[in-house]
């Protein structure tokens, strides 16, 4: 109770989680959203859920980037989905 987490919207489903089940992303320089790896970035942050449904929605989602005002690149969910098959690979390592 004492220990409350955070907790932040994800910009393609709404579903409220705690921060640490959510990407964390930022406004890059030149207007794309990039992932905060850090999660340091001084700069607003914009959520997502740690969801292939989710990293894959918001890209095809146009609706989600225009409400945003946020381009929503490709290079954003690649590097979002690289994560997700470095973490699938670490626990199948006998799997093709
Ligand atoms: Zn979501």
């Amino acid at each position: 109770m004492a220990n409350e987490q955070p907790v932040r919207m994800c910009l393609y489903c709404r579903k409220r989680s705690s921060k640490d089940e959510l990407f964390r992303l930022v406004r890059s320089e030149d207007g794309r959203l990039i992932w905060d790896r850090t999660g340091k970035e001084q700069k607003r942050g914009y959520y997502l859920c740690k969801q292939r449904s989710c990293v894959q929605g918001i890209l095809q989602s146009r609706k989600s980037a225009v409400r945003l005002k946020q381009e929503v690149t490709e290079q954003l969910t690649a590097s979002l989905e690289k994560r997700y098959d470095s973490e699938e690979s670490a626990g199948n390592l006998d799997e093709q």
